[in-house]
C-alpha cells in the first residue's frame, strides 16, 4: 500500500507557526485586571490569523479561543457613526487629532468638550452615542448587527465581563457626564456608557479579528460573505483614525515602526488592517505599559518586517495593465476582404491601434498607458481601448482615460471602449464627464471585433477608391485568380446573380449545402448559436469574397447562418455545377478548388490569430 504523504503545510501558515514560536516564552506584561474579571483570562493564549481578500484564513495556535473585544470596537463603531452622519456631521463631534494621552484619559477639547478622537475611551463614548436609534437596545442591536456583517456570524456579549465593567467603569462614567456637560452627548449619558461597555464586552477571535480587518482592507465588504458592513467611502476615515490613534499612546511609534492601521483592545487582541491585500488578527493578554498586547505588537512588527508591509515604502510592484498592444496592419477583425482592402488595411492599418488593457486599473496602471496613448496619437485614426481582460478599475483611471477620448475626438480621432459595460464604473463616469451622446458614440460597439470592424471600414472608406471597393467583373472575384480568358468564360456560364435584401437569411445554420456564394455587393455576416439574442456575428465578408466554402467542400453541414447586412448582391455557383467540371474541364476544376483552399487557409490563418488573441495571457 502506498505510503500516505504527511499534509502539506503553506509557507504562510510556517512563518506564523515560527512566530508562536518565537515569542511564546516571552512573558512580559501583565494582563488588564481594572477591569476584574479580565485578569481571569490565560495569560499564556497567543493566536495569530491572516486573512486574504478572497477570504482564506491562515491561522495558528488559539485562533478560535474568544476574549472581548473591547476597544477594537471603537474604529468599527466610528464606521457606523459615519455611516449615520457622514464625515463632516461626525466631525462636529469627536476630532481625529492623536492625543498622545492614555486611552482612558479625560482627555476633551478645552472649549467645546470635543474629544480629540475616537480611538479614546472619551470620544468613543461620544461615538457610541452618535448611533442612530430611538432607545439604547436598538442602538446596541444596531451595533451587533454591525458586526455580524464584519465577522459574518452573529457575535454575543460575556455577560460577566460587561457586569464587571458596569460595577468599576466609575471613569468612563465620568467621562460620560463630562461630554454631556459639553452637550458633546445630549441626553442622559448613563445608558450611553452602558451601551458602549456591552459593546467592549462583545467576544471575539483571532479568525474573527482577521475578517473583520479584512473586511476594512476590503473597502468596506466582507470577502467570505460579499456582504457590505460599511460604505466603501467611510473605510478610509476609519483606517486613517486607526494609523494615527489605534494603538493608543504609542501610536506615532507604531505607524514608524510597523506602518499599518491597527487597533488594540485591554482583552489582549490587536488587529492590523493592510489595505488591499489582507486583514490581521492576533491575541495574547499580557500587556504593555500602554495597554497594548506585547507579544501582538512583536509579532506584527516581524510579519511588517519580513512580508515588507509598511505601508509608506512598498515594494515596487510592476503590475502591467497593458496587455496588448496591435494595429490594423498586424490584426485585423473577422472581416473577409478581397485583396484590395486587406493590401490598404496592410499599408495603412497602422493608422488604427488597439490597446488591450488588463487586471486592475488604477492611476499608476493607467498613466503609461495614457502616456503610449498620446505619443502615438499624431498618427492615429482611430483608437479602440478593449476592456475585456480587466478585472477593476477605480473612477479616477475611467476618468483619465475618458479626458484622453475627448481630446482624442477634438482632434478627429475616432475612439471606441470595447467590452466597456463589464465594469459599471466605465459608461457611468465616460456619460459624467463627456455627456450622453459622446459616451453613446464612444460605447456604441460592445465587441472588439465589431469595433475593429468599424475602424477598418472606416479606413477603407477613406484610402481605397470606390470602384476598387466594387466587383465589377468575374475577374474581380477571389475565386477567379489565375484563370484565363476562356476558362472564366466557362466559370461565369455556372454563375447565376442572386438578390438578398437586408437582414434576409441565406443559408442556415445545420443546412445542407448546395452553392458557394461569391459576393458581387453589399456585405454578408456570419451568425452562430440559436438565434435572437443569443446569436453571436462570428464573421463577416466583403465584396470580392466568397462564402460558405467550407460546407460545399466537404459536403457537411452549415457551419453558421448567412445574413444579408444591407443589400446584398451575389454570384451563385452550384456544387452539382461545379462537379461536372472535374469531366467537362478538369483545369477549370483544379484553378477553382485551388482558389478555394486558398480562401480557407487564409480564413483558418485569421481563426487562429483570433485564437491567439483571445487566449495571449501576459
Ligand atoms: N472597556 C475598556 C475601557 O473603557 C476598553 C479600553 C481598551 O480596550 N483600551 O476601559
Amino acid at each position: 500500500m502506498a505510503k500516505s504523504r504527511p499534509p502539506f503545510a503553506s509557507p504562510i501558515t510556517r512563518i506564523l507557526e515560527s512566530l508562536l514560536d518565537r515569542y511564546r516564552d516571552c512573558r512580559e506584561g501583565d494582563v488588564a485586571s481594572y477591569i476584574p474579571e479580565l485578569a481571569k483570562v490565560d495569560p499564556d493564549t497567543f493566536g495569530i490569523c491572516v486573512a486574504t481578500l478572497d477570504g482564506h484564513v491562515y491561522e495558528v495556535g488559539d485562533s478560535r479561543r474568544r476574549f472581548t473585544v473591547q476597544s477594537i470596537s471603537k474604529p468599527f463603531v466610528y464606521g457606523l457613526s459615519l455611516d449615520d452622519h457622514g464625515v463632516d456631521g461626525m466631525a462636529r463631534k469627536v476630532g481625529v487629532e492623536p492625543s498622545g494621552d492614555a486611552f482612558n484619559a479625560i482627555s476633551l477639547g478645552e472649549e467645546d468638550g470635543r474629544p480629540l478622537n475616537p480611538m479614546i475611551n472619551a470620544g468613543a463614548i461620544a461615538t457610541t452615542g452618535q448611533v442612530l436609534a430611538g432607545d439604547p437596545a436598538t442602538r446596541l442591536a444596531r451595533i451587533l448587527e454591525m458586526f455580524r456583517r464584519y465577522a459574518g456570524h452573529p457575535l454575543e456579549i460575556d455577560a460577566a465581563v460587561y457586569q464587571s465593567e458596569a460595577r468599576t467603569g466609575h471613569r468612563n462614567r465620568a467621562i460620560g457626564h463630562l461630554l454631556r456637560n459639553y452637550d458633546v452627548l445630549t441626553d442622559d449619558p448613563t445608558p450611553v456608557v452602558d451601551v458602549y461597555f456591552r459593546q467592549c464586552s462583545i467576544l471575539v477571535d483571532c479568525h474573527d479579528l482577521a475578517l473583520m480587518a479584512a473586511t476594512l482592507a476590503n473597502q468596506g465588504r466582507n470577502p467570505v460573505t460579499k456582504e457590505r458592513a460599511i460604505r466603501a467611502e467611510h473605510v478610509e476615515s476609519v483606517l486613517s483614525v486607526m494609523a494615527s490613534c489605534g494603538m493608543y499612546d504609542s501610536s506615532g511609534g507604531w505607524i514608524h515602526d510597523v506602518g499599518m492601521p491597527a487597533k488594540s483592545g485591554v482583552g489582549g487582541g490587536v488587529l492590523a488592517v493592510l489595505p488591499g491585500q489582507f486583514g490581521i488578527g492576533i491575541f495574547s493578554p499580557r500587556l504593555d505599559q500602554k495597554g497594548n498586547s506585547v507579544r501582538a505588537v512583536r509579532v506584527c512588527a516581524d510579519l511588517s518586517e519580513a512580508w515588507e508591509l509598511h505601508q509608506f515604502n512598498p515594494p515596487y510592484c510592476p503590475q502591467t495593465s497593458r496587455r496588448h498592444v496591435h494595429t490594423s496592419a498586424e490584426k485585423h477583425s473577422s472581416r473577409s476582404r478581397h485583396a484590395r482592402e486587406a493590401a490598404c488595411l496592410r499599408d495603412h492599418g497602422d493608422a488604427i491601434r488597439v490597446f488591450e488593457v488588463q487586471g486592475s486599473l488604477s492611476l499608476a496602471t493607467t498613466e503609461p498607458i495614457v502616456r503610449e496613448v498620446l505619443s502615438a496619437a499624431s498618427d492615429l485614426r482611430s483608437l479602440i481601448v478593449d476592456f475585456q481582460h480587466a478585472t477593476a478599475i477605480n473612477v479616477s483611471s475611467v476618468a483619465l482615460l475618458a479626458d484622453l477620448a475627448s481630446q482624442l475626438r477634438d482632434m478627429g480621432i475616432c475612439v471606441l471602449f470595447t467590452h466597456a459595460s463589464r465594469l459599471p464604473e466605465i459608461p457611468r463616469v465616460v456619460a459624467d464627464r463627456l455627456g450622453p451622446v459622446a459616451a453613446a458614440d464612444i460605447l456604441r460597439h460592445q465587441s472588439l471585433d465589431a469595433g475593429l470592424e468599424s475602424c477598418e471600414n472606416d479606413l477603407i472608406s477613406a484610402f481605397l477608391p470606390d470602384q476598387d471597393r466594387r466587383i465589377l467583373d468575374v475577374s474581380d472575384y477571389e475565386l477567379a485568380a489565375g484563370l484565363s480568358d476562356t476558362e472564366r468564360a466557362v466559370l461565369t456560364s455556372l454563375l447565376i446573380t442572386r438578390r438578398y435584401g437586408r437582414g434576409e437569411s441565406i443559408v442556415r445554420e445545420g443546412d445542407e449545402a448546395h452553392a458557394l456564394f461569391l459576393i458581387a455587393s453589399g456585405v454578408v455576416g456570419a451568425w452562430t448559436g440559436p438565434g435572437g439574442e443569443s446569436a453571436r456575428r462570428t464573421a463577416s465578408f466583403s465584396p470580392g469574397t466568397m462564402v460558405g466554402g467550407m460546407a460545399f467542400i466537404d459536403g457537411g453541414p452549415r457551419s453558421a447562418t448567412l445574413v444579408a447586412d444591407d443589400d446584398v448582391e451575389c454570384a451563385v455557383l452550384q456544387r452539382g455545377d461545379f462537379e461536372r467540371l472535374e469531366s467537362t474541364h478538369p483545369v477549370v476544376y483544379a484553378k477553382i478548388l485551388r482558389n478555394i483552399a486558398i480562401s480557407l487557409a487564409a480564413k483558418l490563418r485569421l481563426a487562429s490569430a483570433h485564437l491567439d488573441l483571445v487566449t495571449r495571457r501576459r
